[in-house]
């Protein structure tokens, strides 16, 4: 039996397909959020990348910024619930989730069943989310993947002062009129950031096992500064940016196992 996860976030759409709830038979992952066509073209994709059609679909859960307006989807679930359930698949052991999407981040604590117990958020500012980033690369002519390609090459790393988006835009233009090398300044952007969002964790409380989640977790630099700021090691996965995803494929599996339950 296949069900579908479709979390629909603000930059990007990404899809889950579980085999029996237990193996993952398709992924997919579209550089388009809510309000355009990347939902359907992530539902697009998954199917193909498991080579079956919407009929081998038993159920589809939508979850993410844009969950209410995708209609294809049996239910929904909040992104936090699902986070937290695809978080706990992968790692079972892990207390601290730290999320950093493309507008927001948010730290979930998670008890030993991994049902969520706690969460703050930082949604009112881009300092600290993808966007950030995202703006930074564009300044630099970079892909966002190449980042932490960047970073890994910096000896000293710049100092962004600018709290706020907006002014350390200029300041990363004035550095890099200024001489200083790019790995350097970007090396000092994945670092703002985590110095931001560290401050999230601190205030939800910094609970081991930690890891990252969200598409900003691909970012092995804001990784490694994050690790040095909280002092322990962050565990992460190659399915970070999916975890939401995964989560609603979870729920989807139960919605058909309790109807099924319900049937007998
Ligand atoms: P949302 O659900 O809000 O759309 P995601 O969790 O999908 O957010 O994360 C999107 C963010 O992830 C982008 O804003 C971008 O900064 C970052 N990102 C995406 N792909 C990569 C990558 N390959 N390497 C580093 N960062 C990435």
């Amino acid at each position: 039996m296949y069900t579908l996860g479709i979390d629909i976030g603000s930059t990007t759409s990404k899809c889950i397909i579980l085999k029996d709830g237990t193996e993952i038979a398709g992924k997919s992952i579209v550089v388009a959020g809510t309000g355009t066509d990347g939902p359907h073209l992530a539902l697009e994709e998954v199917l193909k990348d498991a080579g079956l059609t919407r009929d081998d679909i038993a159920c589809t859960i939508a979850t993410g910024y844009g969950r209410k307006l995708f209609e294809e989807a049996e239910g929904e679930v909040s992104e936090l619930s699902c986070h937290a359930r695809g978080i706990h698949f992968v790692f079972p052991d892990v207390h601290t989730v730290i999320d950093i999407g493309g507008q927001d981040a948010k730290v979930l604590s998670l008890n030993e069943k991994g049902r969520m117990m706690n969460f703050v958020m930082n949604d009112k500012c881009a300092a600290g989310t993808g966007r950030f980033l995202d703006v930074m690369a564009n300044i630099l002519k970079l892909d966002i993947s190449q980042l932490e390609v960047e970073a890994a090459k910096s000896e000293n790393p710049a100092s962004i002062s600018s709290t706020c988006t907006v002014f350390a835009e200029s300041e990363v233009i004035s550095q890099l009129a200024a001489g200083t090398n790019l790995p350097d300044l970007v090396a000092g952007i994945c670092q703002s950031v985590a110095t931001r969002v560290a401050s999230l964790v601190r205030r939800a409380g910094v609970r081991e096992k930690v890891c990252m989640s969200g598409g900003v977790a691909r970012n092995a630099g804001v990784r490694n500064a994050m690790a040095k700021e909280l002092g322990v090691e962050i565990a992460y996965n190659d399915m970070a940016q999916l975890m939401g995803a995964l989560g609603a494929s979870l729920y989807a599996y139960d919605k058909i196992k309790s109807g099924e339950n319900t049937a007998q």
